[in-house]
């Protein structure tokens, strides 16, 4: 079988930020990517395109056109790894040996887990910005509300980006209020989570902008049911098992997700079936030639590109070493659990929520509360960071805002 120096799994945001490092570094052929889709997305723009800001094609480029020019791409689905025989067993049957193996396959949607979603979705105002397929309907079915509930969800499940799932909902109120159906209308956000955010303070700034703006916000509520036919939703309270059913009118669904299931048949997942990592070293714990980042991995943080800057620059340094023979945890370059979520709360209004997922403590880059809405903060999401993502993370050489927080700690 064909052998490289470092197999990637995934050409998301993740593998594309290691692979253009490292088979910049390594050189030709020495790096392999095997990735099956044709396009790659950046899905932080789906948010701006259900709500009608930019087009879906600003979110796509052709995955050749990212591939780096000296790695090698797999146009395959890995079915299983052999972490015992250092290889990959590929849709096919066909099977690639590596020397390290960095596993970046992304987090599973699991639509099928809501009895009656998979019918229902994409029609009669049911939609997500969670896929391709919907998140222009999202807008299609934003601009023909006339009124009654909308209705968002978020699920009990580790989702990426867990922030995407609300963000939507103030985007369509700040719509409805210019659009002057807000006064007939009932903005419902139904998450199975018991805080509206896991940060105290960015949730504390949702909870007084849910309130000044009259959208109601539910814990513990569970979406189980879509009924597409009636338009009627099920949910179950997590805590009490009582279920409840509501009309609604526009309903936008996150739906659960999980880790892929080859990582758990592969042996290489933790009880949760996430990639079972070191969550400082980005290294296995089993195999030690085997690393992950991303929303596949075991980091106890939120699963966000943003959290992936800083993962990749901690991955490829330990990564490096370790070819090297300089790689021991004493002197390991350590991911600090930085993530980011950029709250958008309508058209101009952005909460810049940077944290720890690791401390649960804020770590914020500006020296300003970020805890409070901006426009700066919008524009920086909007224009600059699609920028840095395309031209820098994907390019390998954006490992986060830490040295610019480390700069701005100096103005007065
Ligand atoms: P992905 O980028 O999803 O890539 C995984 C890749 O692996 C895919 O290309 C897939 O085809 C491939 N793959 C899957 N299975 C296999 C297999 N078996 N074999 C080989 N290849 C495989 N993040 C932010 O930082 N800020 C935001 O504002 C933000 N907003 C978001 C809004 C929405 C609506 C969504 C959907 C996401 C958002 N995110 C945001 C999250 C962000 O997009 C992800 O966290 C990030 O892209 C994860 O990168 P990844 O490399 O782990 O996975």
């Amino acid at each position: 079988p064909p052998s490289y120096k470092v197999v990637v799994i995934g050409g998301g945001t993740g593998g594309l930020a290691v692979s253009s490092t490292l088979s910049g570094i390594l050189g030709k052929h020495s790096v392999a990517i095997i990735e099956p889709s044709s396009v790659h997305y950046y899905q932080p723009l789906w948010t701006f395109v259900g709500a009608g800001i930019k087009p879906l094609s600003e979110s796509a480029k052709p995955m050749e056109e990212l591939i780096p020019p000296n790695a090698d791409w797999v146009k395959n689905k890995v079915e299983k790894i052999d972490p015992e025989d250092n290889s990959v067993i590929l849709q096919d049957g066909s099977k690639i040996k590596y020397d390290y193996l960095v596993v970046a396959p992304g987090i599973q949607m699991n639509w099928n887990n809501i009895k009656g979603l998979p019918e229902a979705i994409g029609k009669n105002g049911v939609t997500s910005n969670y896929s391709v397929d919907t998140v222009e309907k999202t807008w299609d079915f934003i601009k023909e509300f006339r009124g009654g509930n909308a209705i968002f969800t978020m699920p009990g499940t580790p989702i990426k980006c867990p922030g995407a799932a609300i963000k939507i909902a103030y985007l369509a109120e700040d719509y409805f209020t210019k659009n002057l159906v807000r006064s007939k209308s009932n903005i419902i956000y139904n998450t199975a989570m018991g805080k509206i955010f896991a940060i105290d303070k960015f949730a504390a700034s949702l909870n007084r902008i849910a309130k000044e703006r009259d959208i109601e916000v539910n814990l513990f509520t569970n979406l189980i049911e879509v009924r597409g036919d009636k338009k009627e939703a099920v949910f179950k309270n997590v805590q009490t098992n009582e279920e409840k059913v509501l009309n609604y009118d526009l309903l936008h669904v996150v739906p659960p997700m999980g880790p892929p299931s080859f990582i758990a048949a592969s042996k290489i997942g933790n009880a949760a079936g996430w990639v079972d990592i070191d969550q400082y070293t980005m290294q296995h714990l089993k195999y030690s030639n085997i690393f992950s980042l991303g929303d596949a991995s075991s980091a106890p943080t939120s699963k966000t590109a943003a959290a992936i800057s800083p993962q990749s620059g901690v991955l490829k340094k330990n990564l490096l070493d370790m070819m090297e023979g300089k790689f021991n945890t004493g002197n390991a370059a350590r991911y600090d659990g930085y993530a980011s979520c950029p709250l958008l709360v309508g058209r101009n209004k952005l909460v810049l929520a940077e944290f720890s997922g690791y401390t649960a403590q804020p770590m914020e880059t500006f020296p300003f509360d970020q805890g409070k809405e901006r426009s700066s903060m919008y524009y920086l999401t909007k224009e600059v960071i699609p920028d840095i993502y395309w031209n820098r993370l994907l390019k390998g050489s954006w490992v986060g805002p830490a040295k610019v927080r480390h700069w701005l700690s100096y103005v007065p």
